[in-house]
């Protein structure tokens, strides 16, 4: 990763969250971020696909990769030996690799500073009863948040989805039934609730705009959803300067693999679609060909800040969306408060008990 230096003291330089400039710590100079005219353009998915494991069209990075979990992150010149983001584990960040990526085409800058991030992390943890109170004191550390901008594919593609189903159209009619009233047989009519079921076909079709797929493996998927929604209007042309100060996890999921998993989000609204254009009261849907074309695809990267901790014999995670603030987490559980919360419990139980057999 590049170092950035000051345009007046020549001091090292970092991105400040929020801002369109890097800030001199030292001499307060405030060094703006150059900006492109054009936006952040699609990539042709086909051409770039065609193009995998070709030499020169991908850049080298240098990642440090983490011997405990495996996540491969890039970091600022400056740092030599931190613990990975992911696990917790100490990693020696000279022993670098290098690798092959495709670039990043857009990118979302850090907006909640390490500051906000690490005290929504004591409000989250005071908020929790039962965390063990090392958790506590582990949130009150500055230093265990790490900044890192995570990797995201986003695919955009024009389907067209014949499809063959049936269409159910309830109706009613009346009945007439024996009964037994007050010990008497007689004949009662009855409303009887039908199905009619006719086989249809027909096609529907649909734009996709940037169906987002994470291509980090090193964070469980379902936190990794749960921090969405991600602005994506917000985001701004790949630009080096906003990384300086930060790390920047390298994909893990490759770019054929993510166009799969956006495929599979899409197939699932393509169901949706189908079912409504079927019709009706009830849906059976026999057979969905879709076809894709206008294939085109951004690699992103998201601001995200992450404390991992050891309890025990494993990892939890505590994150923070750096753009909407939103928090999720992993939390333990503290065995000594919860047995010492039960056994106030029971001793409350015996006291009441005993009062009121008392009496
Ligand atoms: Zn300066
Ligand atoms: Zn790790």
């Amino acid at each position: 990763m590049r170092e950035f230096k000051c345009q007046s003291c020549g001091a090292g330089i970092h991105y400040e969250p929020g801002t369109d400039q890097l800030k001199c710590p030292f001499c307060g100079k405030e060094n703006p971020i150059p900006k492109g005219e054009a936006g952040v353009e699609e990539q042709n998915l086909e051409e770039e696909l065609a193009r995998v494991g070709e030499e020169g069209v991908v850049g080298e990075v240098l990642v440090v990769p983490c011997e405990a979990c495996g996540a491969k992150t890039t970091f600022p010149p400056n740092v030599t030996a931190d613990k990975c983001a992911f696990c917790g584990s100490p990693l020696v960040t000279g022993k670098s690799l290098s690798q092959k990526k495709v670039q990043p085409h857009g990118i979302l800058p850090f907006l909640v500073d390490s500051q906000k991030a690490n005290q929504s992390f004591a409000r989250w943890i005071g908020s929790r009863w039962f965390a063990p109170n090392d958790l506590k004191r582990h949130s009150k550390n500055p230093s265990n948040l790490k900044g890192v901008y995570t990797p995201y594919w986003t695919f955009d593609s024009q389907t067209d989805s014949p499809y063959t189903g049936e269409r159910g159209d309830d109706y009613w009619t009346t009945e007439a039934v024996s009964v037994v009233r007050n010990g008497r047989q007689c004949i009662e009519n009855r409303r009887v609730k039908h199905t009619r079921w006719t086989p249809t076909s027909g096609r529907v079709e649909h734009f996709f705009d940037d169906v987002l797929v994470p291509a980090s493996n090193n964070l469980p998927r379902k936190y990794m959803e749960a921090l969405e929604p991600w602005d994506l209007s917000q985001v701004v042309p790949y630009e080096e300067s906003y990384l300086s100060g930060f790390r920047v996890e390298s994909y893990s999921l490759p770019l054929p693999e993510g166009r799969g998993l956006a495929r599979e989000k899409m197939a699932q609204e393509i169901r949706r679609l189908v079912e409504r254009d079927i019709g009706g009261d009830h849906q059976r849907v026999f057979q969905i060909d879709t076809s894709y074309s206008q294939e085109t695809f951004k690699h992103l990267l998201m601001p995200i800040w992450i404390d991992s901790y050891r309890y025990g014999e494993k990892v939890y995670r505590f994150l923070v969306n750096a753009r909407t603030g939103e928090v999720q987490g992993e939390r333990p559980w503290s065995v000594v408060k919860i047995v010492f919360a039960v056994l106030v419990a029971v001793a409350v139980l015996v006291l009441l008990l005993t009062v009121v057999g008392g009496n």
